[in-house]
């Protein structure tokens, strides 16, 4: 496993971004460092080696530049899980509560097959709103969650308590 301070070094706290009061964790330094980058894809995929895994499905944005990585570690598929309108084809969707309004998760409607084993990647977990409504989506695809792989968990918001279905694997808790 990756040492801990290899990965939590090349991630930095952006004060007020994207809006005021906000703490945001500024992934790209660990992006663009080759070492960190292979150890967190790695670290991502390695409880997961023998669990069958069908398809990673990766949440928009960042979801997608370490789920690809993973799903080709894991001998899997990958499947983009878009905000609404963006993808192309038939989709299921899932909505979710923001903090204020809505928002709505999709992917497409023939990428999940039923029965099929699907792992969630994603980089932060925070209130875990994104990541619920990921796992809901995949079940009503007729998917298995089988499980949700994050770079950083957030533990203040609350995310694990709502996935405690899924039981997130988190690489660094801060
Ligand atoms: P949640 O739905 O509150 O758990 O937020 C998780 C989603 O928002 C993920 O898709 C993350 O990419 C994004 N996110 C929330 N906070 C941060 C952050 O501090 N840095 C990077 N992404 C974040």
């Amino acid at each position: 496993a990756a040492a801990p301070d290899l990965l939590l070094g090349r991630i930095r706290d952006i004060p007020d971004f994207p809006k005021p009061g906000i703490l945001f964790k500024d992934i790209t330094p660990l992006l663009n460092d080759p070492a960190a980058l292979a150890a967190t894809v790695a670290g991502l995929a390695e409880p997961f080696r023998d669990a069958g895994v069908d398809h990673v499905v990766g949440l928009e944005a960042r979801g997608f530049i370490f789920g690809a990585p993973v799903a080709l570690a894991l001998g899997a598929g990958f499947v983009p899980a878009r905000k609404a309108g963006k993808l192309p084809a038939a989709v299921i969707e899932q909505p979710y509560d923001l903090e204020y309004g809505t928002a709505t998760v999709e992917i497409h409607a023939d990428a999940v097959t039923e029965g099929s084993r699907v792992l969630i990647v994603d980089d932060v977990l925070a209130t875990g709103g994104t990541g619920r409504a990921a796992v809901d989506l995949v079940r009503k695809a007729g998917g298995t969650v089988v499980g949700f792989s994050v770079l950083m968990e957030l533990t203040a918001l609350g995310g694990r308590e709502r996935l405690s279905d899924v039981e997130p694997h988190a690489l660094l808790s801060v």
